[in-house]
């Protein structure tokens, strides 16, 4: 009987999310141990189309921060990022291919990633566009406080020159140091 990786509790409860996926639940935290084989199962044999019940935007879901252990093979579970908009991470266990979410985090999942998911999220390409939309973020971060109100009118100029034909005359016109 796999123990709960989060709250270390034993006894974890087979259930059914999304009416069909077979998962384990935690009784105490609600955590979820999710089989990526019975999860790949589920994404063939269900509808990939269909809607998630609750799109979450910009809901907080707790996160277990530090890094966790199997609840199998006690082996260090992997974090991996759901999406540059949420700070939510799952745990994955390789070795048992079972991923670790905590409570709510299975709906951020089905809305964050879109219909294709957990298998998504586990690749390389995936993690890497995080961390580059992560970036951007923070540089916008960055320029906002530089600019404060004026920051919205930096954007609307940047998005106008953008797609202006004589973007370098203007930009060469606005650089020049006399006037
Ligand atoms: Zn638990
Ligand atoms: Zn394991």
């Amino acid at each position: 009987m796999a123990t709960c990786p989060s709250c270390s509790h034993t006894g974890l409860k087979h259930t059914l999310i999304s009416e069909t996926l077979p998962v384990h639940m935690c009784p105490n935290c609600e955590g979820l141990l999710v089989s990526l084989v019975a999860y790949r199962r589920w994404r063939e044999t269900s509808h990939p189309s269909q809607e998630p019940d609750q799109p979450p935007t910009n809901v907080s879901v707790d996160d277990s921060k530090d890094a966790i252990a199997c609840g199998k093979c006690r082996a260090l579970m992997t974090k991996y990022r759901i999406s540059a908009d949420s700070p939510n991470r799952i745990d994955y266990c390789a070795s048992c291919e079972d991923i670790w979410l905590d409570e709510g985090e299975w709906n951020l999942v089905e809305a964050l990633a879109g219909s294709d998911h957990l298998n998504t999220i586990l690749t390389q390409p995936w993690q890497r566009k995080i961390v580059n939309e992560s970036l951007e973020k923070m540089k916008r971060e960055r320029l906002k406080t530089l600019l404060g109100s004026d920051y919205e009118k930096v954007v609307e100029l940047n998005d106008w020159l953008a797609g202006h034909n004589s973007r370098d005359v203007i930009l060469t016109y606005l650089r020049r140091k006399s006037h």
